[in-house]
């Protein structure tokens, strides 16, 4: 099935994301952590594709297990540069082959250590390119998916970290494009403070973007891995996060209980402007994402097969 039909019902649905890990054991692991975390119903969970393909042949037997072994609907990402057409066609047609409907079609970034994407030769150059190229050759078996950027994309944000408002709705003038060529869905890319996602959904609305927009949620784990991740996606930090954080940055335990309580107030005040789904980046891991899902009431803590150290009472954080 494709992942847009849950995303238009009136419940409430949520996903899981992860990435392919590094060694064979990790790998196994992330399974067993997948299949404790689908026991709570997820409308879908998607697995990462390195830039230039970098993990192609891992991200196809990882989405392959995923749909069929754990049984729960799959999407599995797809960058398009860096990496001639032959290869995208390859891992499109064995998804297809083994019943997996759903793609988020993406650009990609420079493979690590190289500064800048490459368009290979008759190969595509931008995200709308692989939309169309999809929608041609295959028709409407995929559910397309597509990234949306509620601050604009990285590359455009000036040095000063501000988008112009002409720089902002460009880019949401191309969001556009990439929906018309037939994307059936926008997942975001994280944010911090949520009135800026819920203007971009409005602005979104305002131009005639009418799939759903799935808002990207990443809880933070980590103080240093909070700074690198928003650093380079050039994200809005409001002051009073940075607050929060200053005093426990070095306490890990602090920051993650901090994670969950921010995640749970950002989930609900958007699940209280109408928005019925929540998509959750997980890092592989799981109970940060949980324990989220169980502060707003989606998620039975009985069906959470672990114990749950990080809901003890720690401090002034717990939701
Ligand atoms: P595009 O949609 O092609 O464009 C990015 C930006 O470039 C646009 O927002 C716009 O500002 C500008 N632009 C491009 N073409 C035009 C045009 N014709 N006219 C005007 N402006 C244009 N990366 C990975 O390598 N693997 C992954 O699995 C992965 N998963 C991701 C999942 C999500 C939900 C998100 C938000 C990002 C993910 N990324 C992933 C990162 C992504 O590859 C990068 O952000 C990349 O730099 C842009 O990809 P895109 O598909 O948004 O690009």
């Amino acid at each position: 099935e494709k992942i847009q039909e849950a995303a238009k019902g009136d419940r409430v649905v949520f996903s899981f994301e992860f990435f392919p890990p590094k060694t064979e054991d990790g790998v196994e692991n992330l399974f067993e952590r997948m299949e404790r975390m689908v026991a709570h119903n997820p409308s879908f969970c998607d697995i990462t594709w390195g830039a230039g393909g970098s993990t192609a042949d891992l991200t196809l037997e990882i989405v392959k297990r995923m749909q069929n072994m754990v049984c729960v609907e799959s999407m599995m990402h797809l960058t398009c540069t860096n990496m001639p057409v032959e290869k995208i066609d390859h891992a499109l047609d064995t998804i297809k082959t083994n019943g997996i409907q759903n793609v988020l079609a993406l650009r990609g970034d420079p493979p690590h250590g190289q500064d800048k994407f490459v368009q290979v030769e008759g190969g595509f150059a931008c995200a709308l390119d692989l939309v169309k190229h999809m929608r041609a050759k295959y028709g409407d078996y995929f559910g397309i998916t597509v990234a949306g950027y509620p601050e604009a994309h990285p590359d455009v944000i000036p040095a000063n970290g501000i988008a112009t408002k002409e720089i902002y709705e460009n880019d949401l003038a191309y969001l556009k494009r990439k929906v018309d060529a037939g994307a059936d869905l926008i997942i975001t890319q994280l944010f911090y403070d949520t009135d800026v996602f819920l203007k971009f959904v409005n602005d979104c609305r305002q131009i005639g973007i009418n799939c759903p927009i799935v808002p990207g949620i990443m809880p933070i784990n980590n103080y240093k891995g909070f700074l690198r991740m928003t650093g380079f996606c050039k994200t809005k930090i409001p002051e009073e996060i940075m607050a929060a954080l200053e005093p426990i940055k070095d306490n890990e335990e602090a920051v993650k209980a901090y994670g969950i309580h921010l995640g749970t107030e950002m989930c609900k005040k958007i699940l209280a402007s109408g928005i019925k789904t929540l998509h959750l980046y997980t890092l592989n891991m799981e109970k940060s994402a949980l324990a989220i899902l169980m502060n707003l009431g989606l998620i039975e803590e009985s069906k959470i097969s672990r114990p749950l150290p990080w809901r003890r009472p720690t401090n002034v954080f717990r939701v």
